[in-house]
């Protein structure tokens, strides 16, 4: 075999190889082989479904190559599935059929991972099929006569190893030769009452235009989104498949089943033989391979994994470890993105001193955008790196496992398990894994509670509020246990929340809960890098873009109005307000100024920089929405706060920071702010003199941002996710559910 592409037409544009399989066969590693870092992520058109591809190197020519999503079957039954049989068939918008699948079979269970090449193979595409886990079936003692099963099938069985990079080189040359012969596996002689059946459908869908393949598709499969996609109305669908069905039955094949049996058959027959392992007979093989022979080390693992209680506890530790990671390690990281950050502001401000507005649009708007998005970048990689390690070691699966009876009295089941996880960094990485939720109801229920879990954007908030006003008074372990706290509201509540939504509001039944569970191996750090990078390039793209524009937004209307005699104003009351607040005379204030004293002319412009926000377009909101937060005990300057962070929570530290005469480069730890914060009282009405700042209201504050949506970019992946209403709804029950939480806690507060 060589690479020899000159038998390809040169006027061919640019070939497509997908890469198929079941999941965990090693496509996606065996893509990373093939492709390097010479890949991207997209989404299929209008569908809400990943799209990896990568470029392969062949021949001195660039081929497109795919990693489809992984599947058992071509029955469509989960998005990313109805995505496969799609791209198969070509009937994506504005996707080419593929020119070759390449398959990718675990060696280790062969013919249950050729039932997906038959199905693939019936649709009559090119071939190459990759024997990958060679090494495990060596290691279990497994000789497979790939030379025998090649003759057998009709197309080129390469034996590879996506973990060792053995074969790949062979893989590559089989791809040429595939390419350059059309070679297709033999499709399963359909027996003369499938032919029949076909026929009878083909007649009553009244389209003589649609080839046999996708006609058996329609037949044997039960979910109906191949045919919707195809155009074809769902009670004429119905009634045509009942009809070709009862034929089925007729001639004594079990429609349901009909499909799976005959190509089991099929597979059994031809795969005799090519087993040639000591010990094994002539049809081991095929017995065997339906089941899979997982290394014996898996078993005993998972005695202790899957273990009632101490799985559970092995899982809450992994757990703690991954979070105390995610916090600690990015710590760092984002102190030095913040360095960074500040440095790029200062020196654009320096850089346009002279054009105020510009200045401060460049400097707080773009430049402060672009930092409110990379300051959450290493807690979204480090997350993404654990996931993936837990994902490649074969953990995650089971940790879903375990989680799946928590979940299951609310209506969601243990694939909601890596969303939810996910939406402890960000919730828009979160409510893009919900794709593999296969049941659709479940599905919304989870991405309707995805954005409860407290996503990184809310931690420096928790962190200001509680130094503030817990760890002075109450210490550090109170401290710490508040913090856990609000890490755990969102999860309690989602509970209930997704019960009423499967159960009530989608009317969903309980489905049951399948899950693969691969043998435990070692992940490569390599492929663990390549998908960390990956995510957070997706981040980058989704919820970069909206908070970035966000903050441009708010900066714009917290900057205007901006009328020019304001500081004169301000600068005429300043002296006796600053003289009253401060113990001395009007007339040593205005000297101070006069002389320049550095105190009093910072504080002279923090009270023009506050009296700014006070009539600045978000400012006059805020005084205008306040009542609606009084409940709550929020006083116009929260509010104003509240208001500006609905695009993006994070703004709210900045936008506290400039109303508090701090400038706008606040963090959680500044003291000066604190100070400021505490000694704030209110003025006129009921509660004149009193404290703002109370510890019930404080913990409104924060129940409040614990529960609301206020994140763009979330209702933007909603969007795109679930369609417009549900991010409507969303958006409206999540912001209704954190005023009514925060007037409860205050109300409640206050009483006792
Ligand atoms: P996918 O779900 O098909 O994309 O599978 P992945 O590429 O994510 O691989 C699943 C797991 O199998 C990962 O832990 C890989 O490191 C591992 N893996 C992939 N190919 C091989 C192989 O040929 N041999 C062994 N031993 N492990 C492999
Ligand atoms: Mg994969």
């Amino acid at each position: 075999m060589s690479e020899n592409l000159t038998d390809i037409p040169e006027l061919v544009p640019a070939l497509n190889i997908a890469i198929a399989g079941n999941p965990n066969t090693g496509k996606s590693s065996l893509f990373n082989r093939l492709t390097g870092l010479r890949q991207r992520v997209g989404n299929y058109p209008g569908v809400t479904v990943e799209k990896k591809m990568g470029i392969l190197h062949l021949g001195g020519r660039d081929l497109n190559l795919v990693d489809l999503p992984g599947t058992f079957s071509l029955s469509a039954a989960s998005l990313d599935e109805a995505v496969v049989v799609e791209y198969l068939l070509g009937s994506l918008k504005g996707q080419q059929k593929p020119d070759l699948v390449v398959c990718v079979v675990d060696s280790t269970a062969l013919v249950r991972s050729l039932f997906l090449a038959a199905q693939i193979a019936d649709l009559g595409l090119p071939m190459v099929l990759a024997l990958n886990m060679w090494d495990e079936a060596r290691g279990q003692g497994l000789h497979l006569d790939a030379k025998l099963l090649s003759q057998r099938l009709g197309v080129v069985c390469v034996p590879t190893s996506a973990k060792t990079g053995e074969g790949v080189d062979e893989l590559r040359g089989a791809i040429s030769e595939a390419l350059a012969q059309g070679l297709r596996m033999k499709p399963p002689m359909w027996p003369e009452a499938v032919d029949e059946a076909t026929r009878v459908l083909r007649e009553a869908l009244h389209d003589g235009a649609l080839p046999d393949p996708v006609l058996r598709r329609i037949l044997f499969d039960s979910s109906a989104t191949l045919a919707a996609h195809l155009g074809i109305k769902e009670d004429l669908r119905r009634n045509a498949v009942a009809l070709a069905r009862k034929k089925l039955f007729d001639s004594g094949f079990n429609p349901a089943a009909c499909e799976a049996m005959l190509h089991y058959r099929d597979l059994r027959a031809r795969t005799r033989g090519v087993d040639r392992s000591r010990g094994a007979g002539d049809e081991t093989c095929a017995e065997r391979g339906t089941g899979r022979r997982g290394p014996r080390h898996t078993e005993s693992i998972d005695r202790l994994l899957l273990h009632r209680g101490w799985g559970l506890l092995v899982f809450v530790g992994v757990m703690y470890l991954v979070f105390q990671a995610v916090y600690s390690w990015a710590t760092p990281f984002m102190a030095a993105t913040e360095w960074v950050v500040g440095r790029m502001h200062d020196a654009a401000w320096a850089l346009l001193e002279g054009y105020p507005v510009v200045q401060s649009m460049v400097s707080d708007g773009v430049i402060g955008g672009i930092g409110a998005c990379l300051i959450f970048l290493p807690q979204i990689l480090i997350l993404f790196m654990f996931i993936s390690m837990l994902e490649d070691s074969g953990y995650l699966p089971r940790a879903a496992f375990l989680m799946d009876k928590m979940f299951s009295w609310c209506g969601l089941s243990g694939k909601s398990f890596v969303p939810m996880l996910s939406s402890y960094a960000c919730a828009v990485p979160g409510i893009m894994a919900t794709r593999t939720i296969t049941d659709p109801k479940a599905r919304i229920a989870t991405i309707m509670v995805a954005p409860l879990m407290s996503c990184s954007a809310r931690l420096p908030i928790y962190v200001l509020f509680i130094g503030l006003f817990v760890q002075p008074r109450y210490g550090s372990f109170y401290a710490g246990l508040m913090l856990f706290a609000m890490h755990m509201i969102g999860l309690l509540i989602a509970g209930p929340v997704a019960f009423v939504f499967t159960r009530v509001i989608l009317r969903s039944k309980p489905q049951p809960f399948f899950l693969e569970l691969p043998p435990y191996r070692v992940p490569r750090l390599s492929d663990v890098l390549i998908r960390m990078l990956e995510r957070g390039k997706v981040f980058l793209r989704t919820a970069g873009s909206v908070i970035f524009a966000m903050t441009i937004i708010i900066w714009a209307l917290l900057y205007f109005p901006r009328p020019t005699d304001l500081p004169a104003r301000v600068e005429s009351g300043f002296a006796a307000d600053y003289a009253s607040a401060g113990g001395t005379s009007a007339e040593a204030v205005d000297a101070a100024l006069r002389a320049g004293d550095a105190k009093t002319v910072h504080a002279l412009d923090h009270a023009v920089a506050s009296a700014y926000i006070e009539q600045s377009y978000l400012g006059r909101v805020g005084r205008f929405i306040q009542p609606v937060f009084a409940p709550a005990g929020f006083d116009w300057k929260l509010s104003v706060s509240i208001v500006s962070s609905f695009p993006a929570r994070e703004v709210v530290l900045s936008t506290i920071g400039v109303i508090y005469r701090q400038g706008d480069k606040v963090d959680e730890n500044s003291a000066a702010l604190r100070k400021s914060m505490e000694a704030d009282r209110w003025s006129g009405g009921p509660k004149d003199g009193k404290p703002v700042y109370t510890l019930p209201m404080v913990i409104a504050l924060m129940v409040f941002f614990a529960l609301c949506q206020q994140c763009m970019a979330t209702v933007a992946a909603i969007v795109r996710e679930a369609g417009w209403g549900w991010a409507v709804f969303s958006f409206v029950y999540m912001t209704a559910l954190a005023w009514a939480g925060a007037v409860a806690v205050y109300q409640l507060g206050s009483i006792m």
